[in-house]
């Protein structure tokens, strides 16, 4: 089972969620998976803290000029859908930060004036933290596309495990990335207006992935009603309403885990686990029949 927590916007206690869920998985099942794909500001570590064993490079393809081959015939440029070649003085010029490695320019050159090259984007973190294995992701300052990246993540995930995944904020191309291919999307949000805009966006986002999802509103006592009404109005299941609790930011400041320390935030986790493996049962369910 993978569960990738999501959420519209960023300071919702995504992590927080992710994090104390991974551990009450491994608590349930003796092992669990805890990803980090929110590459660019990934901070699952802080409160797991776990004992990294192995760090590997992660790289892309981007193209080289042969500049003495090369005619400034401009076929690269015109080929390119991310801007990320230009033409100066008769040479083909890249940028290899806006370059997203398809590999066009390079077929249509014919000059065969460009090889493809490897250039670092950023790391592959892996470790243990107890009985829950670690993986993280880390884009370089500057990068300018996180997809790559989390996409050799989620390649580094092992199928024999349950998996939490922390998805990047937002419902952009990485986030795509993330929540694809798994089996359940956890969205989080805070009941304010800006928090059930951003769900909605999200929401749509999963729905077109045909993934079963649910919500957990956090600091759920400290804005109004209306991402409880959208998601009733929306048939969209509510797993857990999380208060606002000066305690839990307290504990989330130290990078603790909250579950060990305040018996109702576990209690959450028991429903919010037991919520998603039934939606989750109950999905594969309705595919099966349609499939019939
Ligand atoms: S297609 Fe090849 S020859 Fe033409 S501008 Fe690009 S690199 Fe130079
Ligand atoms: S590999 Fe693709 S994205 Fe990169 S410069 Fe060439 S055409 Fe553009």
């Amino acid at each position: 089972m993978k569960v990738a927590v999501a959420s519209g916007k960023g300071g919702t206690g995504k992590t927080t969620i992710a994090t104390n869920l991974v551990r009450y998985m491994a608590e349930m099942t003796d092992k669990a998976l805890y990803v980090d794909c929110d590459v660019e500001e990934p901070n699952g570590h802080l409160f797991l803290k776990p004992e990294i064993r192995r760090e590997r490079d992660v790289s892309v393809l981007v193209p080289e000029i042969d500049g003495n081959l090369c005619t400034g015939c401009g076929e690269c440029k015109k080929i390119c859908a991310y801007n990320a070649i230009t033409i100066i003085l008769d040479k083909a010029l890249v940028f290899p930060e806006l370059c997203h490695s398809c590999g066009g320019c390079q077929l249509v050159c014919p000059e065969e004036a460009i090889e493809e090259k490897p250039r670092r984007i950023g790391v592959i973190m892996e470790g243990d933290s107890g009985n829950i294995k670690f993986i993280s992701g880390k884009l370089d300052v500057g990068e300018a596309s996180a997809t790559p990246l989390v996409r050799e993540v989620k390649k580094a995930i092992p199928d024999f495990l349950d998996a939490v995944i922390d998805a990047p904020p937002g419902t952009s191309c990485p986030v795509i990335e993330t929540v694809r291919d798994t089996d359940y999307v956890l969205l989080v949000t805070e009941p304010t207006p800006f928090g059930l805009n951003d769900l909605r966006i999200a929401v749509e986002t999963v729905r077109q992935l045909y993934l079963p999802f649910g919500v957990i509103i956090n600091r759920a006592d400290s804005g109004n009603s209306g991402v409880n009404d959208y998601c009733l109005d929306e048939e969209i299941p509510v797993l857990a309403e999380i208060p606002d609790d000066r305690k839990a930011a307290e504990l989330y400041s130290q990078g603790k885990l909250l579950y060990r320390e305040l018996p109702y935030f576990r209690e959450q986790l028991e429903v919010i686990y037991s919520g998603i493996i039934k939606q989750i049962e109950e999905y594969d369910r309705e595919s099966f029949k349609e499939v019939k």
